[in-house]
């Protein structure tokens, strides 16, 4: 790696350590020349394969893009967003390719949005998922209803499970 201040042909790693979660390496370097040292951060190429079968490099900015549209209105603050375009991005990097259709791209934004706001993701799914008559809604709300998508949502709610199991223990 050139040096960016003297600009001698090569420069020497003298530390390197993992950052966002492993998915990026952070290098100090120095140059053997002029003895100044400088950082550079290495991350994988991750692209995106469009329909048309173009690709394009991964952009979050893209992704808050189309998550925001579907979260306006809605109680879901600027963070949150960022935060779930974030572990969009970490989810496809954790598959190891390194390039993913835009289809998987909608997959993996559909989970961290349903634990976010289960109205944003109506919106989202049924734009994404062709959402055609009333039934598809119905059957989504449906399976909704039946997976709560996390556990707090199940702790706030006063739990007869626990008690059932008291009586049981009692008996
Ligand atoms: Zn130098």
């Amino acid at each position: 790696m050139i040096c960016p201040f003297c600009r001698h042909d090569d420069s020497r790693v003298i530390d390197s350590r993992p950052v966002e979660d492993g998915t990026q390496i952070r290098r100090r370097r120095e140059c053997p020349q002029c003895s100044q040292r400088f950082s550079t951060q290495e991350v994988a190429l991750l692209n995106i394969i469009k329909r048309s079968g173009a690709t394009e490099p991964f952009s979050r900015e893209k992704v808050l893009v189309g998550v925001r549209k579907a979260c306006q209105g809605r109680p879901v603050n600027e963070d949150d967003l960022v935060l779930l375009a974030q572990r969009v991005e970490e989810t496809l990097r954790s598959t190891g390719q390194a390039e993913i259709e835009a289809h998987e791209v909608g997959m993996a934004i559909l989970a961290p949005l349903r634990e976010l706001d289960e109205v944003a993701y109506l919106r989202y799914a049924s734009v994404y998922r062709n959402f055609a008559s009333l039934e598809d809604f119905e059957g989504e709300i449906a399976l909704l209803r039946a997976l709560p998508s996390n556990v707090s949502s199940n702790s706030s709610t006063p739990s007869s499970a626990s008690k059932k199991t008291e009586s049981s223990v009692k008996n």
